[in-house]
């Protein structure tokens, strides 16, 4: 199984009916029941007002890949919290899909190593185009696909060169966005995605789904053939006696 953690601010829907009337059971649950419906993943809820802000020692130090949504409260989140998770991502040992307004949170510029600056706008239609459709990420993905209203991000996106770009965003005002975007981070693997406004309902668009389960699948750590240790090894073999015998 693969242990998977979606890991919410969970603010927005307790403080705003508008918001818990399309996530009732969070942003977080409705992301689970999606995934829940894989036999190969085990998903556990996780959020900022939790203990441990959601991620104590004994959840993160199992986990395969944490999906991460925030958006008012990234600054509560811990900078120790934030330093376990880039260790564990560098480490090779946890994947990261980090989600719409996840693009300030701490962990995705802890971990990316840019600030995630964008611009945004008023909601409106976005065409979501497959830039990459051989990426594991966008199999069973279409040429585009449209959500009808999805809140306006645009470039330019202040994030490093992406190892891949898989996604693209059309906005009806004219807009473009690297909405699906991958990095690769030490041993680890990271993507971000776009789509995923409170006040929108991008969450139950079965692409958006589809690619979130893909994305999963991508993040789960790739075994290592040989032990890598945490700090910088000390070169203790002469390239002559390994390759010139
Ligand atoms: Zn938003």
């Amino acid at each position: 199984m693969i242990e998977v953690v979606v890991w919410n601010e969970y603010r927005h829907e307790r403080l705003e009916e508008a918001v818990r009337n399309i996530y009732p059971d969070g942003i977080h649950g409705c992301i689970k029941s999606f995934l829940d419906v894989d036999e190969e993943l085990n998903v556990t809820l996780a959020s900022l007002d939790d203990e441990c802000q959601g991620l104590p020692d004994e959840l993160l130090n199992k986990t395969d890949v944490l999906l991460w949504w925030g958006h008012i409260a990234h600054h509560e989140v811990s900078d120790e919290l934030v330093e376990k998770i880039r260790q564990r991502v560098y480490a090779g040992k946890m994947g990261l899909i980090v989600l719409h307004s996840g693009h300030h949170s701490k962990v995705f510029k802890s971990v990316v190593g840019t600030t995630g600056n964008l611009s945004w706008g008023r909601d409106q239609k976005e065409v979501v185009w497959n830039l990459y459709p051989t990426h594991p990420i966008a199999k069973g993905i279409p040429e585009h696909f449209i959500i009808d209203i999805e809140e306006l991000y645009c470039e330019p996106f202040y994030i490093p060169q992406p190892d891949a770009v898989v996604f693209g965003s059309w906005y009806e005002d004219g807009f473009i966005f690297r909405s699906g975007v991958c990095f690769e981070r030490g041993l680890g693997k990271v993507f971000y995605f776009q789509p995923g406004h409170e006040y929108c309902r991008s969450f139950y668009n079965e692409y958006v789904q589809k690619i979130i389960t893909n994305a999963v699948h991508w993040a789960v750590p790739t075994e290592v053939g040989y032990s890598v240790p945490d700090g910088a090894p000390m070169v203790n073999f002469k390239v002559t006696d390994e390759f010139n015998s």
